[in-house]
């Protein structure tokens, strides 16, 4: 029986790694607007939550949402030296039973639960939300091509070792051979996720493994997408494997921008010096909020944007800054900008943006077409990038990746001429800013994704007893 008659109690849960948490953070921002009456608690680790909720990132923050701390699972005193898998397997470990304190803590708090929003990967939460008996609601945040690459590990596994990727190196057989998966047919095998394809046995991989046996608990798959994106045979897939698919569209950015933004989320002053910028001419580069790269590549990358004297803004995070080459800022100062952190949606759609250096991040590429910027991708070798990287330069056609997949300086200036002086470069600006007026139709108040978002709220706001 619900104790909170007026306001329901929507609780979403975080995977507290990479922009996971940015990402459910800003669909509940949406999702807290359009149902002040509801209550939304944020369950997250509690360094997520502090860089979440710090007062420059927290500036837009409707006051129906309150964040909780759950337990990282990282034992006191622990020294990491190993890769990062490590800090994500303690947190695994420590799943579900921190979830579920943090959920009972927040009830005893703000009212009795009556939904779960998760992030996928917590592949628990339907069993926790059967159990608490509201509806489940799990969030995808990537392009679903690498949700496809999930749910058919085991059968992409069983490819390569079958020969699809046993030492010769034709990637024209591999790639035919994932025309049997959905919405992987033109993608190759060394393009996937590698955490669909390791079989090594860590807990993260097993939790990822279990995805596609948990897709049916839902009550509906919330995608970061937009229908007229997929390739028809993935949207069918998806489909058919949980009782409602809704693509409420991508969650990080608004289509079309605000007119407006708000001066006090630009707190590293970037979006006042685009302003002095020309239009078109400045090029933003960003990897993320996980990605490191050799410290050669920053420097070549560096000596790249030095030399070609393009305007440049690059947020390039604190603890990577030490790499640049001595005097660079000093040197560079004149045509660019270095940051710790941009307003990423806001500068995109900025104007004097001419093109987007990025690690193919889903976010990322999100927010890059949908203010209609070309890219120029070193995708990490990490999660989706290398997929995204795919998807960008060979089917969407919408950027162009770096030679050799890495940055050298001769790489980085011919890839800025191609795309802001070649007619290759033009093609590509146009084919980007087609795909943008096609999103700025999807997003539209009469659009799919609107009606999507809609019946998300119903499903949060109707009494929903399973
Ligand atoms: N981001 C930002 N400012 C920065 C760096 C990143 O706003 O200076 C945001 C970016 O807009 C995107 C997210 O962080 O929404 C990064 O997500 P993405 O999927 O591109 O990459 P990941 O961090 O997961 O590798």
């Amino acid at each position: 029986p619900t104790k909170c008659a007026l306001k329901h109690h929507v609780a979403a849960m975080a995977f507290p790694f990479g922009s996971h948490p940015i990402a459910l953070l800003n669909l509940v921002k949406k999702l807290a607007m359009a149902a002040p009456d509801t209550q939304f608690s944020f369950l997250s680790t509690e360094d997520s939550n502090n860089f979440l909720f710090s007062a420059s990132k927290a500036t837009d923050l409707p006051n129906n949402i309150k964040p909780c701390n759950v337990s990282d699972g990282v034992p006191m005193n622990q020294v990491f030296s190993g890769p990062p898998i490590e800090r994500v397997d303690l947190f695994v470990k420590a799943t579900p039973d921190n979830f579920r304190k943090g959920l009972e803590l927040a009830a005893t708090e703000m009212g009795q639960i009556s939904c779960l929003i998760t992030d996928v990967f917590l592949v628990f939460a339907g069993a926790i939300a059967e159990d608490l008996n509201v509806p489940w609601i799990p969030l995808w945040i990537c392009l679903p091509h690498s949700l496809s690459a999930h749910i058919y590990s085991d059968k992409i596994r069983q490819i390569c070792a079958s020969g699809g990727n046993g030492g010769d190196t034709e990637s024209s057989s591999k790639g035919k051979i994932l025309e049997t998966i959905p919405g992987l047919a033109k993608i190759n095998i060394e393009d996937l996720p590698v955490e669909a394809l390791n079989d090594k046995k860590s807990l993260f991989s097993s939790m990822l493994k279990q995805i596609g046996n948990v897709l049916p608990q839902a009550t509906a798959l919330v995608m970061s997408f937009y229908k007229e994106l997929y390739p028809e045979s993935l949207l069918d897939d998806l489909k058919s494997r949980c009782p409602s698919l809704l693509n409420v569209g991508f969650v990080t950015v608004t289509i079309p921008p605000p007119p407006l933004p708000l001066s006090n989320t630009d707190a590293t002053g970037c979006l006042s010096w685009l302003d002095s910028q020309k239009t078109m001419s400045v090029a933003y580069i960003c990897f993320g909020t996980v990605v490191n790269f050799p410290h050669n590549e920053i420097k070549e990358l560096a000596e790249a944007l030095q030399e070609s004297r393009i305007p440049f803004l690059w947020s390039l995070r604190e603890n990577l800054r030490g790499i640049l080459p001595d005097g660079f800022t000093e040197r560079t100062s004149l045509h660019g900008k270095v940051v710790p952190w941009a307003p990423q949606a806001q500068v995109l759609a900025h104007k004097s943006i001419g093109v987007h250096v990025t690690h193919c991040g889903a976010n990322s590429v999100y927010e890059s077409i949908a203010n209609g910027i070309p890219m120029i991708c070193r995708p990490g070798v990490f999660a989706d990038n290398l997929t995204n990287a795919k998807i960008t330069e060979d089917i969407w056609k919408v950027g162009v990746r770096v030679d050799g997949g890495v940055f050298t300086k001769n790489g980085v200036i011919k890839c800025l001429e191609l795309i802001m002086v070649h007619e290759q470069g033009r093609k590509i600006r146009r084919n980007v800013q087609d795909l943008q007026e096609l999103l700025l139709q999807a997003a539209a108040p009469n659009g799919h994704a609107a009606q999507d978002f809609k019946t998300l709220v119903e499903i949060l706001s109707s009494n929903h007893a399973l």
